[in-house]
């Protein structure tokens, strides 16, 4: 799929041309939601103790379009603007949908109609490496640095002070966590990602067709091997490159533990660290945000609370509600 700085840009002009008063950081933002349960992925692989199988078959119901627009509706509810939010962010985490399925990915692609089929859709248009992808991502960061000012500049909203607010956006975010949960046999019975013949015995594997996507391929005698996402090695029966790489492979299983590769794509390192530099390019402008916006209530609650050691009463701080704008100013929109 399009790394994050290559979402950045396309989304960022469709959204600033259907509303240009948008901050570049919700924008952003709707932009990372989709990959947020592969990211989750990755750190909770480490640990080794949920089954990788499950954890696959999770995060790809969670990737789905209606589970995530569950968190966009989460973070909308602790908004004082909640239509423009889940708006904004739903606009984008389908937007990132529809671009992730126009690049080629083996044994992967996106749900829009989950959990009514849970068919994986991927027009395959162009891979990782190509130069549709290599510009869209100058687009992006050129975007991304294009609206830093404005990015940092509008400020991060404190925390909803309605329990309302708070017990809804706490609902959304139960679904987000648990709709994979009752959703897991979507995917198994697709076969999405290959789950289900990866994870048969491996005798009634053989003569079974699968495909693989950014595996690690490892020089190795006296077969090359193909380690998978559950990490397990599959031997390879055919040698494809003089060195060890990451690929995406369509093979065949010639044995329980051996398959024979009809076709492969080389990957490079350009995907990780475009989406490395936009994740630390969106944290910054949180961050740097949150920073600005925090500053003046430490002064102002400074200054009030010197008067009101003066006036011998408490003032409350002009600080408004999460996604909420201040009096006279607008946290989630320009102006
Ligand atoms: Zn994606």
């Amino acid at each position: 799929m399009p790394n994050t700085l290559a979402h950045f840009g396309i989304q960022g002009i469709v959204s600033h041309v259907a509303s240009p008063r948008l901050d570049p950081k919700l924008i952003f933002l709707g932009c990372l939601l989709p990959d947020l349960p592969w990211m989750i992925q990755r750190a909770l692989q480490l640990f080794h103790w949920i089954d990788p199988y499950t954890l696959r078959l999770y995060c790809i119901a969670q990737a789905s379009l209606a589970v995530t627009l569950c968190l966009c509706a989460a973070l909308a509810s602790l908004s004082t603007q909640p239509k423009t939010v889940f708006m904004v962010l739903g606009t984008n985490v389908l937007l990132h949908l529809l671009l992730d399925a126009l690049q080629i990915k083996w044994a992967n692609g996106v749900h829009l109609l989950a959990p009514l089929s849970w068919e994986l859709w991927n027009a395959g248009i162009f891979w990782p490496e190509s130069l549709p992808t290599y510009a869209l991502t100058v687009l992006g960061l050129s975007y991304a640095l294009w609206h830093w000012r404005a990015a940092i500049t509008l400020p991060v909203p404190g925390p909803t002070r309605s329990r309302k607010r708070l017990i809804t956006a706490c609902g959304w975010l139960m679904l987000y966590v648990m709709l994979p949960v009752w959703w897991l046999s979507g995917p198994a019975e697709t076969n999405s990602h290959f789950v289900r013949t990866l994870r048969a015995p491996k005798a009634l594997r053989v003569g079974q067709y699968v495909e693989f996507d950014r595996n690690r391929y490892r020089k190795h005698q006296p077969q090359d091997i193909l380690r998978t996402f559950a990490g397990e090695d599959i031997h390879v029966d055919n040698t494809i490159l003089d060195h060890s790489a990451i690929i995406s492979a369509q093979a065949h299983f010639v044995g329980p533990d051996t398959v024979h590769i009809l076709a492969f794509h080389e990957h490079t390192a350009f995907r990780d660290l475009a989406s490395y530099t936009g994740i630390a390019l969106l944290a910054s402008m949180w961050g740097i945000a949150w920073w600005r916006t925090k500053k003046p209530r430490i002064n102002s609650s400074a200054r009030n609370h010197a008067s009101n050691e003066e006036a011998g009463h408490e003032t409350q701080s002009g600080v408004s509600p999460i996604g909420g704008a201040r009096q006279g100013s607008n946290s989630d929109l320009y102006g």
